[in-house]
């Protein structure tokens, strides 16, 4: 029989970065989670790719496309991402393989469950990658779905805006690998499908491992550097 998911981990904004990714990985292990959705963005920015998409695949987490990886499969040109995005999302496509690169051509826009709807930037317009930060921009999002929540990413801030009219809310999840709320630790969500509950949870990690792959690679020092401070 078909076991209801109770308890789900959302993780989003990756790019790269596996030691993040291990020590929220060994997080989730402590929490009794029924499973693990990654919401986009699994490369970018961080020099271990590879190993990021392997992590995913080897633990069968279902993932949705994020901006970075659309950069990585041709359907997003790197001429319109910013100067660092680009550069490492050149580097990227130089240094994934092609089983990685065929695991991020098959990934979705956007995924429905129960009552969850997950996107990486904004329900209204998922395939414009546009940043969903304030109350207003909020407002628009919430009259293109009629799921009870949704899930999303993008900005690597973590948010929470709810309805006022029904109580539906919108979640930002946090960044796993680039954390930019001045809080370098590590970020992911936990929520409830029964209680809905929701909690963010913060992870220490080393950046100065993940800093040091970056500088190794040739990747832009900002990179490396903007880790140690979560910005
Ligand atoms: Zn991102």
């Amino acid at each position: 029989m078909h076991k209801e998911k109770l308890r789900i981990a959302f993780i989003s904004d990756i790019h790269g970065n596996l030691p993040a990714l291990e020590a929220v990985f060994r997080s989730i292990a402590s929490f009794e989670v029924d499973s693990v959705i990654c919401l986009g963005d699994i490369v970018g920015y961080g020099a271990r790719p590879n190993e990021c998409v392997e992590l995913l695949r080897q633990n069968s987490i279902p993932s949705i496309l994020g901006n970075h990886d659309a950069a990585i499969i041709g359907s997003l040109p790197p001429s319109r991402m910013n100067t660092n995005a680009r550069i490492a999302a050149e580097w990227t496509i130089a240094n994934l393989n092609s089983d990685n690169r065929k695991f991020l051509q098959q990934l979705p826009m956007t995924m429905e469950l129960q009552s969850i709807l997950c996107v990486h930037s904004s329900p209204n317009a998922p395939d414009q990658w546009e940043y969903l930060f304030s109350p207003t921009e909020a407002a628009t999002s919430f009259s293109a779905f009629t799921q009870s929540v949704c899930f999303f990413g993008h900005t690597h801030c973590p948010v929470l805006f709810t309805n006022p009219i029904d109580g539906r809310r919108l979640i930002n999840v946090g960044s796993v690998g680039q954390p930019r709320d001045r809080d370098p630790r590590s970020c992911f969500g936990l929520y409830d499908t029964k209680s809905g509950s929701f909690r963010w949870i913060r992870v220490e990690y080393d950046f100065s491992e993940a800093a040091r792959h970056i500088i190794e690679a040739g990747l832009p020092a900002y990179l490396a550097e903007r880790l140690s401070s979560g910005s």
